[in-house]
């Protein structure tokens, strides 16, 4: 709406304990009632839907952002908890072989002490032999 001179902006306004009207020059009819630009309701309403509609954007990109982090966390922690999973399971295969190897060893040692007594009756033998 074009500016009507003489009209001025009837907003009540508020300076610590001194309560005024704008009294700046109107521009805006609205509700009955003339507004400069800065006080017409359709504005007002309008410049708080913006800063509303900014402070929801920036809060959607934080919750976005941290959604994002938390899904990351929850991937390094999963990452963490296999790679744990697989060291259990290497040292279980070690432990099973080491078992294998000494039943092994045992087995090696044995057929050793075995063939040394056998070794010995032969001696015997040939030396009961040698003195017959
Ligand atoms: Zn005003």
């Amino acid at each position: 709406m074009a500016e009507k001179p003489g009209h001025t902006c009837v907003q009540s306004l508020q300076d610590n304990y001194t309560f005024y009207v704008c009294g700046k020059n109107a521009s805006l009819f609205e509700n009955g009632k003339w507004y400069c630009r800065r006080h017409a309701p359709s504005l007002v309403t309008a410049k708080r839907a913006a800063r509303q509609a900014t402070y929801d954007a920036k809060r959607a990109a934080e919750q976005a952002a941290g959604t994002a982090k938390q899904r990351q966390q929850a991937e390094n922690a999963r990452k963490l908890a296999a790679f744990d999973e697989l060291l259990a399971a290497a040292e279980r295969a070690a432990d099973a072989l080491e078992r294998v190897i000494l039943v092994q060893f045992r087995s090696v040692s044995i057929i050793k002490q075995v063939c040394r007594l056998q070794m010995n009756d032969l001696r015997d033998a040939a030396k009961k032999a040698r003195e017959a």
